[in-house]
């Protein structure tokens, strides 16, 4: 099984260093291959997704992505900045299912802005559709406004819309998602206002039938944003479309308490996937070896349950991440007073060590 690795830029290059430890003593045959990306991409071959890392990407079972972006790239056109590269990504890959867990550790319930009670033993998966909605929906731009009080004056104006294939796939990863969980689905919309959102409903409702065992639920979006910091325990799978998830998923990232901790996944319709941390590129803290990588871990470890077929191996990662929490190892990001604070080297070490 061929991986790519792409480590990018800031953090990026320390972090995936760790995850590539841990897939090495895992006892698997993975062929890992490394190539650059983001600003690393454009400072080596003048852009951010390089044809050999774009080649790379799609001849690989799955691609391990670390994070791309520095300030030193902000003033490039925005066809060159290093965020292109996941744009391109998504795009070349197909990537349109977004899966982001949201799982907080008893051990770090302290470091949740929610109350520990609340968010303590949280695990809940938002999947966000990544490749339509209003951010890709044509026609768009500025224009003369046609009518209405306003007529006459300069307007913005986007179009939101999903096509029924679109909504389809995505209920499906969501009510697959289900079956290996809590065997629940809420989908998000804002069918009470919105036509693409009845129509977004209708179809999961439909999708729904084929999934007899799995409960579904329908919800507003401002309702879902209220539940999830009200009492987020009670989602198991939800599933939205692209602008509701970005904000969501966000949401739900910050209950966790550190955004060093969240993996996330994007699938393509057979789930060949591109796993990175939630997280950016952080260049505020690159190069001190401070960084937690525990979110790049455990993008690996679904990177094997969803790509490559290795369940049990991706329990053995997410089993030694607990338990070298519990014995009180901790980055900068979450440590608390009577833990014990380590460098991003020795977080790697610590999970190859509790691996066994
Ligand atoms: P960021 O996620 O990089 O950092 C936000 C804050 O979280 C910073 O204080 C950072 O030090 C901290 N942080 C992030 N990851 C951490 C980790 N593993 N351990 C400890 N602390 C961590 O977001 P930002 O500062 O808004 O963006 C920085 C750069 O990253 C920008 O260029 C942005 O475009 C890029 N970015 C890339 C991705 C990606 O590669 N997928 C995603 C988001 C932002």
């Amino acid at each position: 099984m061929k991986i790519a690795i792409l480590p990018g830029d800031g953090i990026g290059p320390e972090i995936m260093a760790q995850a590539v430890k841990v897939l090495n003593v895992l006892g698997e045959r993975f062929e890992l291959e490394s190539a650059d990306v983001g600003g690393a991409g454009y400072a080596a071959h003048g852009h951010p997704l390089p044809p050999a890392t774009l080649a790379l990407a799609k001849a690989a079972d799955a691609v391990l992505f670390g994070a791309v972006g520095d300030y030193q790239y902000d003033s490039l056109e925005r066809a060159l900045r290093p965020e292109q590269a996941i744009l391109g990504l998504r795009r070349e890959l197909g990537l349109f299912a977004n899966l982001r867990p949201a799982i907080l550790y008893p051990e770090l319930a302290g470091a949740s802005t929610l109350k520990p009670e609340v968010v303590s033993g949280l695990d809940i998966l938002i999947i966000r559709e990544l490749t339509g909605d209003i951010y890709f929906g044509k026609p768009r731009g500025v224009r003369e406004c046609p009518d209405g009080p306003f007529k006459g004056e300069r307007e913005g104006f986007d179009t939101m819309r999903y096509a029924e294939t679109e909504i389809r796939r995505i209920a499906h990863v969501a009510f697959q998602a289900a079956q290996k969980r809590g065997q629940r689905v809420t989908s998000v919309d804002k069918a009470n206002v919105l036509e693409t959102g009845q129509f977004w409903r209708d179809i999961v409702t439909d999708v729904h039938k084929e999934y007899a065992g799995v409960a579904l639920e329908h919800m507003y979006v401002d309702n879902a944003a209220m539940q999830l910091v009200r009492a987020p325990k009670k989602f198991d799978v939800m599933v939205t479309g692209n602008m509701f998830g970005d904000i969501l998923s966000d949401c739900a990232a910050m209950l966790t308490g550190s955004i060093g901790m969240l993996p996330s996944a994007s699938l393509d319709a057979n789930n060949k996937g591109l796993y990175e941390p939630s997280h950016g590129s952080a260049p505020d803290i690159a190069g001190k070896g401070i960084a937690n990588p525990l979110a790049t871990i455990l993008s690996a470890a679904m990177m094997l349950r969803f790509s490559l077929n290795k369940a049990e191996q991706a329990d053995r990662i997410e089993t030694a991440v607990k338990k070298v929490l519990a014995q009180g190892v901790r980055t900068g990001d979450i440590y608390e007073q009577g833990t014990h604070k380590v460098s991003t080297e020795e977080m790697g070490n610590a999970v190859v060590r509790a691996l066994g």
